[in-house]
């Protein structure tokens, strides 16, 4: 075995490896770019090599230097960890001309499976079913059209050489094609430097299930099971589970049957993942094999008890798997959530900057099942523009689908940033849906059920008692606070309260016993009990539990009342003398400003091109602004027409969310 691995990686996946290498008593080297000079993964490796500045060609994609780095520390291996050089032939290759080992599959299974183009012939030749469509590359826009409609419309324009959702169109007709296959071309020359392209079926509505495989260098080969990973935006996966809701057992099987025989075809001897799009009639069709470890391992580790980065090494040190296909079985169900630096309420736009808060839920046993927290950041780093958005890969375990998804709902409750917008409200508007927890998964998910985008969910009732209890609670512990300090005007304890959730009025009676509240909503005959309530003025965490159900909501203070939110239910709250809230019915309500005359920048970013000068007429539709952040370039067009009053970016201006960009007059 060895002494020493190298990592070539960074963030949450270097952070994985480490934890794993600890834990079998290797030493660990981790290379990290001036970006990251302060990261987790290097307070935590045992030796940290600078490689260059923070662009991934100026560092992490460097193999020679990292090589020489893993000669330099004397690391018997090198672990790529994903994305960057993990699937990389070339560099494989280099490894072995330089007595290094690479924790990874042979070089040939990487060439063989690295190009969409040729994977697919090779599976296609050890009978694994493949989308139907033109295994071979297009020539150009006139070929596009034949070959399309050849295979018949909805069709698929794919980049051979694609990854992470980039060089992906649908064509539902001849003019989608011509305008789609330029520009599928021009994409995956500019992501992956080779514009060869193919297109297959579309396949309509479907599930996105991949079955993952583990060989040794002895001719041995397992597949663990299946993730689902359906709930996608932009093709990326954000939510994903294991096993999959869909299958049956003469499924799983049959699907384990052909992602082995795959993987022998190429002789594959690491952890891998076969990918395949699955009709809901369980109909299923190769997609792609990544040759890596994949971002969401955990959830098969999880229901296997196997550690896959700890196979992955085992393997490349030669050894005999220790375990055969009867060995392995699936226990409970696992959840994965995508914790993104991106803010689901625009569009799922990157949104970067420093993690002002930062407090995970804690990792281990919960309620029978198990939490897990992957991540590479701690409370004051900073999400940079340089790399992937990731800010932690939350899983949960249960013995039950229900169980593990209840249990991510709190575990979400429980996970608290501030300094920039995530996703986490948009997750925990997931797991809450009842379309979600029946199982009736899709990749049009969230196309389908946030048609006009994600604006939060409604309030159950069971949220708005929540909600009410809890400014009752912090109001009160205000008031108490500020009379102690002699500035109270409300005596604490007053008994009769109107609570004004959104639109609703309602009448409470509070009782103190203890710490405990007892709330009587008088117009509902009915009593709340908040206890074990944890909440001092200025947190913005509440923790309590109503009617002895745990939970936890964000709190921040508004004009006369609370902004609370509880899951992705937010809602403003006003807690009132009977007096005031007479008063208050009677005030006219505020009109907001109007903003239709502002164009604003929905992200942080870089003014790559402002084409519009001040007093120009705009048509609706035109080209205002091209912003750019984290490789996403995000196109401002009029949305009217009309007289540019003011512009106030030019190109080149960094710009934040929500800066005004220009005005109409
Ligand atoms: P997967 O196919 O493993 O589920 P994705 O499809 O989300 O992962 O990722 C697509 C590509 O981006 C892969 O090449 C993956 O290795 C890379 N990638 C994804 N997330 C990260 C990350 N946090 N750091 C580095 N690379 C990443
Ligand atoms: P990448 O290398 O970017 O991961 P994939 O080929 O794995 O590319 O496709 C990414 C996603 O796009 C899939 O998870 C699936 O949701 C969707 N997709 C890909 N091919 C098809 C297809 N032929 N029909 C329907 N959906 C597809
Ligand atoms: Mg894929």
């Amino acid at each position: 075995m060895f002494s020493k691995i190298l990592i070539a990686n960074r963030g949450e996946i270097a952070v994985r490896v480490i934890k794993t290498c600890r834990r079998m008593g290797i030493a660990t080297v981790v290379v990290y770019s001036e970006a990251d000079a302060d990261s987790l993964a290097v307070e935590m490796a045992d030796e940290a090599v600078l490689i260059g500045p923070p662009p991934a060609a100026q560092s992490y994609l460097l193999g020679e230097k990292i090589i020489a780095v893993a000669r330099d520390t004397r690391a018997q291996a090198i672990h790529p960890g994903f994305g960057f050089l993990s699937e990389n032939a070339g560099f494989a290759r280099l490894c072995a001309a330089s007595d290094v080992v690479f924790i990874g599959p042979n070089p040939h299974a990487i060439d063989a499976m690295g190009d969409k183009i040729q994977s697919k012939k090779f599976a296609a030749a050890a009978n694994v079913t493949v989308v139907p469509g033109h295994v071979g590359e297009i020539e150009d826009t006139a070929h596009a059209v034949t070959i399309s409609e050849q295979i018949g419309y909805p069709v698929m324009i794919k980049a051979s050489a694609g990854g992470g959702g980039k060089g992906i169109r649908v064509a539902w007709n001849r003019q989608d094609v011509e305008e789609g296959f330029s520009a599928v071309r021009a994409e995956a020359k500019g992501a992956f430097g080779d514009d060869r392209i193919f297109i297959e079926k579309f396949i309509e509505n479907p599930r996105h299930i991949e079955i993952q495989v583990l060989g040794d260098k002895h001719g041995h080969t397992v597949h663990l099971f299946e993730r689902e990973c359906s709930i996608q935006r932009r093709n990326q996966k954000v939510i994903e589970e294991a096993p999959s809701p869909l299958l049956d057992e003469a499924t799983r099987a049959a699907m384990g049957v052909q992602a082995i025989a795959l993987a022998r075809a190429v002789d594959y001897d690491s952890a891998g993942t076969v990918e395949f799009v699955v009709g809901q009639d369980k109909s299923f069709y190769f997609l792609e094999m990544n040759t890596r470890l994949q971002v969401e391992h955990p959830v098969t580790e999880l229901i296997t008890g196997i550690d896959l980065v700890e196979q992955m090494i085992r393997s490349a040190a030669g050894e005999v798997m220790a375990f055969g296909q009867a060995d392995l079985k699936i226990s409970g169900w696992a959840m994965e959530s995508r914790i993104y630096a991106e803010d689901p309420y625009r569009k799922f736009l990157p949104s970067i900057g420093r993690l002002v808060r930062f407090a995970p839920p804690a990792e281990g046993q919960h309620d029978g099942g198990v939490v897990r927290n992957d991540t590479g950041v701690r409370e004051g780093d900073e999400i940079s523009m340089f790399y992937d958005p990731m800010i932690a890969k939350l899983s949960t375990w249960a013995p039950t689908r229900a169980g593990a998804i209840s249990l991510m709902a709190r575990a979400l409750e429980d996970f608290h940033i501030e300094g920039l917008g995530h996703n986490i409200p948009f997750l925990s508007a997931v797991m809450d849906q009842d379309r979600f927890r029946s199982g009736m998964l899709s990749t049009n998910y969230i196309k389908d059920e946030f048609p006009s985008g994600f604006a939060g969910l409604e309030a159950t009732p069971e949220q708005v008692d929540v909600v009410t209890a809890v400014a009752l609670a912090m109001h009160r512990i205000i008031t108490a606070r500020a009379r102690h300090i002699g500035a109270g005007l409300q005596s604490p304890d007053r008994k009769d309260w109107v609570v004004v959730v959104g639109q609703t009025r309602r009448a409470a009676r509070l009782s103190v016993v203890g710490g405990d509240l007892a709330i009587e909503l008088t117009d509902e005959a009915r009593t709340l009990n908040l206890t074990a309530i944890d909440w001092r003025p200025g947190a913005s965490l509440f923790r309590a539990r109503l009617d002895d159900r745990a939970f936890t909501v964000s709190v921040s203070p508004a004009d006369e009342g609370f902004v609370i939110r509880l899951r992705a239910a937010v809602l403003k709250v006003m807690v009132l003398t009977p007096v005031s809230a007479d008063l208050h019915a009677r005030l006219p309500a505020k009109t907001p400003p109007d903003t239709s005359r502002l164009v604003v920048s929905p992200m942080p970013g870089l003014v790559i091109t402002a084409d519009v000068a001040q007093g120009e007429d705009v048509k609706e539709g035109q080209v205002l602004f091209v912003i750019e952040a984290m490789k996403m370039q995000n196109i401002l067009r009029a949305e009217r027409d009309g007289i540019l009053k003011v512009v106030s970016v030019k190109a080149g201006d960094s710009v934040a969310a929500d800066d005004i960009l220009a005005e109409f007059g």
